[in-house]
């Protein structure tokens, strides 16, 4: 093939190496199809230029020109990772009719751009990471305090953090909150709250703006610490840090955005303005399995708007919260506006959420402990001077389809990865794959063979895809989950390890699940896959609604017609058509989910600060005031 191209570049005086497949019949066709598949591909210059015939001007612009100039239209294929994959994402402006919008530019900060996640292919990241690890083991275990009102709080309660992988490892001794300091968080948060509140929308987004430069100077030590504390592998610690930068950043864009001011109507005589103020003291319940994104996600977002935040993490990943506590206490927050609580869910949890103070909660976690704050927060008394608001996001038993013509090299990676990642920790983890009865052998064959090829172990060995669970009761739920699939006769494949020093469970593939089953029904989280074979498209659908989570689900198809069919009916708060089913992206996938998954809110998206605000309308009569000045904007 390209005779032509072969030739000119020769001619050019360029070294020319011509290959072909040698072997064997059937990966000698293998190839070939591949290379169709390659070269009709909808990106592939071939076909757009032969079978498209798209002018040569075209074809040889600047993709990166091509794609701001077609900005408005959904990008196809996904991203690849690494520092090319740089993206520009338009701030959306839904108030069309908003005047004097001063674009974020004008105001001398550049478009929201993705933190880009280190590309391991160089060495300098490769040996900066094992250096940043070494720096931060020697550094635990890490004293951790609360932070009340600008003050570093001790108490004589203490609680340990450990290392999943090697439970003899001690992370971190923190001081424990207690009711009584869950009182006065609420209580700092509560007197800084009037000045927060009227200090200006810009000056607040740059709190944020730096924060986000501040761990950026720290990427390698916070990523490093969570490989430690949650037992997280290199790259999905790495992103973690990089998505908590990048809400940072998407965050403070979309305060400036609403904090500006917003136009209604426009009757001669009238000015009407619609105003977004924050609602007061926000209580912020993070889980640990995205220790840094999440936690920074929902307090930035607190923040920004206005709010002044309690933050309670996740008892499993206390010394990431304190990293966060003081990242924002470097940028110069004023005190009380963050206050740093770490302690038991099951002691303080009620205190926060119930407190009459609390104007807003921002939970995620899991189903049971959300429906229980949901319940307790409605719970009004005579002291409450608010009907508090709810950002609830929850679990999930995310699906995956593989259709009959699925790409099937493909697929396995992608489920592997969706199921398997972070050992299967994530809230938008594929528990569930649904697949057609006509690959389903050969399918099945290769993802065994993928499942045993990956190499699980502690995680601060790079080359360690898998490695323990949490804690010792995630590692029991885990092992009850697989007891339950062989007790009810479904053939397992699996993946045990040797590793007495931390909570390690084995990789678990069921197949022939019922999907009615406890198995393929309820929230495991760990690496437990439940296989279900279907007949067709139509009842992989079915199949793939049954549960009463919806959070994340993947399709994988090359049929125009089952995609169409999953688009309208496969209902997800995030549907990812070809390609895995985790790894959302700020400000290109919001994300959160519905059902028992959640309330609805999307994170990383245009309306999730909506959910911190309040809306106030100010009307006014200008009809026969004189030389009356017109205000600002107006
Ligand atoms: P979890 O056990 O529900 O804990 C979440 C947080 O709630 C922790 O900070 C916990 O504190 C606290 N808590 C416990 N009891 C409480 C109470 N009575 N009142 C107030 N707070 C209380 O969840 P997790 O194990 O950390 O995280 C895993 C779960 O989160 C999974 O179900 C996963 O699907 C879900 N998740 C959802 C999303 C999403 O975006 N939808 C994202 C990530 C995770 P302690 O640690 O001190 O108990
Ligand atoms: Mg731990």
């Amino acid at each position: 093939m390209g005779q032509p191209v072969r030739s000119a570049l020769r001619k050019a005086g360029l070294p020319v190496r011509v290959y072909c497949p040698v072997g064997e019949m059937l990966q000698g066709i293998s190839y070939l199809v591949r290379r169709l598949l390659e070269n009709t591909a909808n990106q592939s210059f071939l076909r757009q230029a032969f079978s498209q015939k798209l002018p040569r001007a075209y074809l040889l612009q600047n993709p990166a020109k091509r794609l701001q100039e077609s900005s408005v239209r959904p990008r196809q294929g996904p991203l690849p990772n690494g520092e090319q994959a740089r993206e520009r994402n338009g701030v959306p402006t839904p108030w069309k009719g908003a005047k004097n919008q001063k674009s974020v530019e004008d105001a001398g900060i550049g478009p929201f751009i993705i933190e880009p996640v280190f590309d391991w292919s160089r060495q300098e990241h490769r040996t900066r990471f094992a250096d940043a690890l070494k720096k931060v083991r020697e550094s635990f275990p890490l004293q951790v305090l609360l932070q009340i009102g600008g003050n570093r709080i001790q108490t004589t309660s203490r609680f340990e953090s450990s290392n999943p992988d090697r439970a003899d490892e001690t992370v971190g001794v923190i001081c424990s909150a207690g009711i009584r300091e869950a009182e006065l968080a609420v209580a700092a948060a509560k007197s800084a709250f009037p000045a927060w509140r009227d200090t200006p929308a810009e000056r607040r987004a740059e709190y944020l703006f730096k924060a986000a430069a501040l761990a950026r100077l720290q990427r390698y030590e916070l990523a490093a610490l969570q490989v430690f504390e949650v037992g997280k592998s290199w790259s999905e610690s790495d992103a973690d840090v990089c998505e908590a930068i990048d809400f940072l950043e998407y965050y403070g864009r979309e305060m400036l955005r609403y904090g500006r001011p917003h136009s209604m109507g426009n009757l001669p005589g009238e000015t009407s303005y619609l105003k977004y103020e924050p609602r007061g003291v926000a209580v912020i319940i993070a889980p640990w399995n995205f220790p840094m994104a999440i936690s920074t996600g929902m307090s930035s977002a607190a923040i920004v708007t206005g709010n002044t935040v309690v933050y309670k993490p996740a008892s499993q990943s206390p010394v990431t919260g304190y990293m966060l506590n003081n990242i924002f206490e470097e940028a110069g927050l004023p005190r009380g506006v963050f206050n740093y609580v770490p302690g038991p869910g099951s002691t303080i949890g009620d205190a926060l959420t119930t407190h009459p103070d609390v104007a807003l909660i921002a939970f995620t976690g899991s189903r049971d402990v959300g429906l229980h704050i949901l319940a307790k927060a409605h719970e009004s008394s005579d002291r409450s001077s608010f009907v508090k608001n709810i950002v609830l996001e929850m679990g999930g038993k995310n699906a995956i389809i593989i259709d009959s013509d699925a790409d099937l090299d493909e697929a396995v990676l992608y489920v592997i990865q969706s199921a398997f990642g972070y050992q299967g920790q994530k809230c938008s983890a594929c528990s569930r794959l649904i697949v057609d009865d006509e690959i389903y052998d050969r399918f099945m064959e290769r993802l065994e063979e993928a499942a045993r090829s990956i190499d699980i172990g502690p995680v601060e060995f790079p080359q360690n895809f898998m490695g323990a669970v949490i804690e010792p009761s995630a590692r029991d739920k885990v092992l009850r989950y697989i007891e339950i699939g062989k007790e009810a006769g479904y053939s397992l494949f699996d993946r045990k390890i040797q590793q007495d020093n931390g909570y390690f469970v084995p990789l678990s593939i069921f197949t022939g699940v019922d999907p009615e089953s406890r198995l393929a029904q309820e929230e495991i989280f760990g690496p437990v896959l439940s296989v279900i074979r279907v007949k067709n498209f139509d009842e992989a659908l079915q199949v793939a609604n049954g549960t009463q989570y919806a959070l994340t689900g993947g399709v994988l198809s090359r049929s125009p017609e089952n995609i169409r069919k999953a688009r309208a009916s496969f209902r997800t708060g995030n549907l990812y058509i070809n390609r895995g089913c985790t790894g959302a992206i700020v400000g290109r996938h919001p994300f959160g989910g519905f059902k028992m998954s959640g309330l609805g809110s999307k994170a990383g998206g245009p309306d999730y600060l909506l959910y911190f605000m309040i809306a106030r309308n100010i009307v006014e009569n200008t009809v026969r005031r004189g030389f009356a000045p017109m205000e600002e904007g107006g």
